[in-house]
C-alpha cells in the first residue's frame, strides 16, 4: 500500500522539480495597497536561473498599470505580464525605465509589441547609443541562450524624460526623479504617493556592502539625498527583497559612501599609498556585512583613484 502510493508521489516531485529547472517562476508580491514586484535570484545571470536576477515592479490603478523595468529576457517579461494578469486585468498602459542596463531592458520588447508605451530618462540614449551595449547583447546571445537570441532586441524608449516628471493615473500621483549618474547616469526612481513606495532601480543595494565599481560616489551621495526627501515608507530596489526601512537603508549607504570618502580622501591628502591607508582603516562597523570581502578593498580603491582625481581638479 506504502510503496503504491510513494511510487506516483515520487514520479510528481521528480516533474515538478524538472519544470522548476527549465522554467523559473515569476511571481507578483504585494508591498502596499496597489504596488506589487517580482523578485529576481541572487547572484549573477545566468542560463541555469533564465537571466531572472533582477526585480520588476507594477503599479495597478484604477484606469491600467503602470510598470517598472522588464526584466533580462524576453521570456521573463512574458512571464511578468503573466504575473501582472494573476493581479489586475486592466490594461497595462506604461513602463518607466530604471536604467538601461541589460537585466532591467531585454524584455522591453514585448511590452513595445503589445503598444505599451515606455518612458525612462533621456540619458539612456548613452547607453542605446554605445557600442557596450551592441557588445553586451552579442555576449548575452550566448550566455543567456535560449532566452537572450537573434530576436531579442534593445528598445528605445518612446518617451525620453528630463530631471522631474508627474504624472497620474487612475487617482495615484507618481514622480519620476532623475538621481543619475549614481549606478548609471540615466538612473531614475518612481514614488508612489498614496503608498508612500519608492522603486528605486539599482541606486542602492539592501543589506549588504555596495559595488561602487567606477560610480563617482559623490554624485551618488547627491542622490541619495534627493531620494531621502521623499520619506517612502517602503521601498523596492532592482535586486533583492523590498525594504520596509527605506530611510534606514538609504542612510546606510550613505553613511558608507561617506566613511569610504573620508578615509581614502584624508590618505590623498596625506600623500598615504592606498594599501597603507587601507590596512591601517577600521572597517569594524562593515566588516560582518554580506559582499565586504568581496566588495570592500575594490570600492575603498576605486574611491582612492576618485580622490586622487578630485584632488588634482582642484588643483
Ligand atoms: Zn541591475
Amino acid at each position: 500500500m506504502f510503496k503504491a502510493l510513494a511510487f506516483p508521489l515520487m514520479l510528481g516531485f521528480s516533474l515538478i522539480s524538472q519544470y522548476a529547472r527549465a522554467e523559473v517562476a515569476v511571481t507578483p508580491i504585494k508591498v502596499a495597497e496597489h504596488c506589487y514586484y517580482v523578485q529576481g535570484e541572487a547572484g549573477a545571470a545566468s542560463s541555469a536561473n533564465e537571466g531572472f536576477m533582477s526585480n520588476a515592479g507594477f503599479v495597478v490603478t484604477d484606469a491600467g498599470v503602470v510598470v517598472v523595468d522588464s526584466l533580462g529576457t524576453p521570456v521573463l517579461a512574458h512571464k511578468l505580464v503573466e504575473a501582472i494578469r494573476k493581479v489586475t486585468d486592466k490594461p497595462i498602459k506604461r513602463v518607466i525605465v530604471t536604467h538601461y542596463h541589460a537585466d532591467h531592458i531585454y524584455g522591453l520588447q514585448v511590452f513595445k509589441d503589445m503598444g505599451v508605451e515606455i518612458w525612462a530618462h533621456n540619458r539612456g540614449q548613452e547607453y542605446l547609443n554605445s557600442d557596450a551595449a551592441e557588445k553586451l547583447m552579442q555576449e548575452r546571445r550566448e550566455a543567456l541562450f535560449p532566452w537572450v537570441d537573434e530576436k531579442t532586441r534593445l528598445v528605445a524608449a518612446d518617451k525620453w524624460l528630463g530631471e522631474e516628471t508627474h504624472f497620474e493615473m487612475g487617482g495615484l500621483h507618481f514622480e519620476l526623479q532623475h538621481v543619475g549618474p549614481a549606478h548609471a547616469p540615466d538612473d531614475m526612481v518612481m514614488f508612489v504617493k498614496e503608498d508612500s513606495v519608492l522603486y528605486a532601480g539599482d541606486l542602492i543595494f539592501i543589506g549588504r556592502i555596495p559595488f561602487v565599481g567606477d560610480a563617482d560616489s559623490r554624485s551618488w551621495l547627491l542622490a541619495i539625498d534627493k531620494v531621502l526627501t521623499f520619506k517612502p515608507k517602503f521601498m523596492i530596489t532592482g535586486h533583492g527583497t523590498a525594504s520596509h526601512t527605506p530611510v534606514k537603508d538609504l542612510e546606510f549607504t550613505r553613511d558608507y559612501l561617506k566613511y569610504i570618502r573620508k578615509v581614502m580622501g584624508k590618505a590623498v591628502a596625506d600623500f598615504v599609498p592606498f594599501d597603507e591607508a587601507y590596512d591601517k582603516a577600521d572597517w569594524s562597523q562593515y566588516a560582518a556585512m554580506p559582499a565586504f570581502n568581496d566588495a570592500n578593498r575594490e570600492n575603498a580603491y576605486n574611491t582612492f583613484l576618485l580622490m586622487e582625481k578630485e584632488s588634482l581638479k582642484r588643483q
